[in-house]
């Protein structure tokens, strides 16, 4: 039976990778976003996958989302918890604003959606959940105190949830994915990024397929034995 599974942020970047993946091993796959409607018409035509458009950082909009997706589509098994904004700043000039983005896009939205479908994975005992953390939420980066604590934050609620899912068929991981080529990545100013590929031992950026295939593996049936684990994939850049 084919999965059902949603990519959040999955129309562009890392996201649109991971629906292309998950799509290819067989899942029906829904790709949300936040607000760029006219790459999530362009993605939808040339790849067949359906959006749906919502602030995953909007509680009540992710249940009401994941019902209507439910009643449209069919139970939902699999989330991928990608979408993801920065505010980046050093301490002295990030907002409040800035501040609580971040928390309530990247950090908040897992939960978010978390409750919107795990109970569902619960019941009929099968689910994977896979949230994608970062690099630097396990390392910190200068300038993304709002950024490095959501992302460090996603990392604990991963291994928690894990836990309440384990006896259930439902698997909770991360992915911590370092430097990527995507438009997040390509904001950063050349002679920043420059220094930043200099510190990448295998001397380039990560390609999103390469954050996908990860996601594809552990939404599989094969991973049914991986739970509440972070899975590394950044060119050997942060080794622990
Ligand atoms: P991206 O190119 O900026 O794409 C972000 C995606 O998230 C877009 O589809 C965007 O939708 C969606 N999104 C943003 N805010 C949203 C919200 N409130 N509700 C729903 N969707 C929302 O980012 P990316 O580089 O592919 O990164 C994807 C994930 O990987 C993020 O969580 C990021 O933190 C993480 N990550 C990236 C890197 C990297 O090097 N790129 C490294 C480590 C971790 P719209 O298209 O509508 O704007």
């Amino acid at each position: 039976m084919a999965r059902i599974a949603i990519v959040t942020g999955g129309s562009r970047g890392i996201g649109e990778a991971i629906s292309l993946a998950l799509k290819d091993a067989g899942a029906t796959v829904i790709a949300n976003y936040a607000g760029n409607d006219e790459r999530a018409r362009e993605f939808s035509e040339r790849t067949g996958i359906r959006t749906y458009k919502w602030d995953v950082g909007d509680h009540q909009a992710c249940l009401d989302s994941c019902a209507q997706i439910a009643a449209e589509v069919g139970p939902i098994d699999i989330v991928v918890n990608n979408a993801g904004i920065t505010r980046d700043g050093t301490l002295a000039r990030m907002s409040y604003d800035d501040w609580h983005d971040v928390m309530r896009v990247n950090l908040g939205g897992c939960f978010n959606m978390a409750k919107a479908t795990f109970g569902g994975m619960v019941e009929r005992g099968w689910g994977r959940i896979v949230n994608i953390g970062s690099i630097n939420g396990q390392a910190g980066q200068y300038g993304q105190v709002n950024y490095a604590a959501a992302k460090s934050g996603i990392h604990g609620f991963t291994k928690a949830l894990a836990q309440e899912g384990a006896k259930k068929g439902v698997t909770v991981n991360a992915i911590a994915p370092g430097y990527i080529d995507t438009d997040m990545v390509a904001a950063v100013p050349a002679p920043v990024l420059e220094k930043i590929v200099a510190k990448i031992p295998v001397g380039r950026l990560g390609q999103a397929e390469e954050i996908a295939r990860g996601v594809a593996f552990l939404c599989s049936e094969d991973a049914g034995f991986v739970t509440g684990s972070t899975m590394s994939i950044n060119g050997g850049q942060h080794m622990y």
